[in-house]
């Protein structure tokens, strides 16, 4: 039987490390799909499982990778056969199940979606599961009933993955988009992506008064903490925003004020266990609604051994937008 290469977590008695080792298909988990992966991605999740930040591995050894595009080699699932391209965000991958940090994986056939049309597996990847749940946190404020008329839509961690193709996919539907960083520096980039104006998180990230002055009727959220509490505090009568992270922190330190006089709302984003039409959805609208041109510019392409110093890197806020792993031809 031929191996493949993994990054494999491997915990010996204390804090859990990553090595590249040689694997073959019979040390794969139960599924009825083998994927021939070709490209991987480093979300803020993957960098919590490898450095150990955040308990997010529940079982050692682990391949970690919450999310990969590939190439069908073996199906015994009625939806997909061999030659097929799918894609895979969530279901617990690179966390409870080996992931997409590897050749090779073997997945339950209900957790893969089709390749969209249009897409190239590298761009999917891209895109990748921060870009998929800006999706998701799109289409739940367009669900809410708001539109780019009505006013501004605010995004927090704007220079990060989620952020920046919520700002590209935003500005695309004509919103007026505030991207809010901690990294002035990348002013350019945001506005590059569409941003049309810059705000500081400075001004977001200490703790928030019940209402404060109104500024935006829509926003996405991947920060938490105080800044999620400012953000509902600012939020325009009747406006809504999509939490979905928590880079600051997993606290809302909130009053109810914004919910019961200004009748805002707080949508929450999950991507893991989001269900199968939701996610084909968003896929299908991430291939109509995302400029290409912009998702390059916000994409870095590294090889599988770089994985375990990019993780380090998303979790210090240091990289910019999206990073593909390119893992097999
Ligand atoms: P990134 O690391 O790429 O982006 C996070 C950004 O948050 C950083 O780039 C930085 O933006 C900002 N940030 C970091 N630390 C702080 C802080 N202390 N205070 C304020 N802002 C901060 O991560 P992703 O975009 O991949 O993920 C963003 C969040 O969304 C994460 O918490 C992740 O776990 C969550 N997520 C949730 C999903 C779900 O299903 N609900 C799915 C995908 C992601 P800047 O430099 O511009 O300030």
């Amino acid at each position: 039987m031929s191996s493949f290469k993994a990054l494999v977590l491997e915990r010996d008695g204390g804090r859990p490390s990553a090595v590249l080792k040689d694997m073959t298909e019979s040390d794969l988990m139960d599924g009825d799909v083998t994927v021939r992966v070709t490209h991987s991605t480093v979300n803020y999740k993957d960098g919590l499982a490898i450095t150990s930040k955040a308990p997010v591995v529940r079982r050692f050894p682990m391949i970690p990778g919450i999310d990969f595009a590939g190439v069908v080699e073996a199906s015994s699932h009625p939806d997909h056969k061999p030659g097929d391209h799918v894609v895979l965000n969530g279901w617990g991958v690179g966390e409870t199940h080996f992931g997409g940090h590897a050749e090779r994986a073997r997945v339950n056939g209900d957790w893969l979606v089709p390749l969209p049309d249009g897409l190239r597996p590298d761009e999917a990847m891209a895109i990748g599961t921060a870009g998929y749940t800006a999706m998701l946190c799109v289409i739940a404020l367009e669900t809410h009933g708001l539109t780019p008329s009505m006013g501004p839509a605010v995004v927090t961690g704007a220079a990060g993955g989620v952020g920046s193709v919520a700002i590209a996919l935003l500005a695309k539907l004509g919103w007026h988009v505030i991207a809010s960083t901690g990294r002035r520096r990348e002013a350019d980039y945001l506005r590059g992506l569409g941003a049309a104006e810059i705000m500081d998180r400075a001004e977001l990230s200490g703790p928030a008064r019940p209402l404060a002055k109104e500024r935006w009727i829509a926003g996405v959220d991947t920060v938490g903490s105080h800044t999620l509490a400012n953000l509902l505090s600012m939020t325009r009568y009747g406006g809504a925003i999509s939490a979905c992270g928590l880079a600051q922190g997993m606290d809302l330190p909130a009053s109810v004020a914004p919910f019961i006089l200004r009748g805002v709302s707080l949508l929450g984003i999950d991507s893991v266990m989001c269900p199968r039409p939701r996610r084909l959805a968003a896929w299908q609208r991430l291939a109509r609604d995302l400029d290409r041109d912009k998702l390059s510019a916000m994409t870095t392409t590294i090889a599988l051994a770089a994985v375990p110093e990019t993780a380090e890197a998303i979790i210090e806020g240091k990289v910019r937008g999206r990073v593909v792993v390119e893992i097999s031809a």
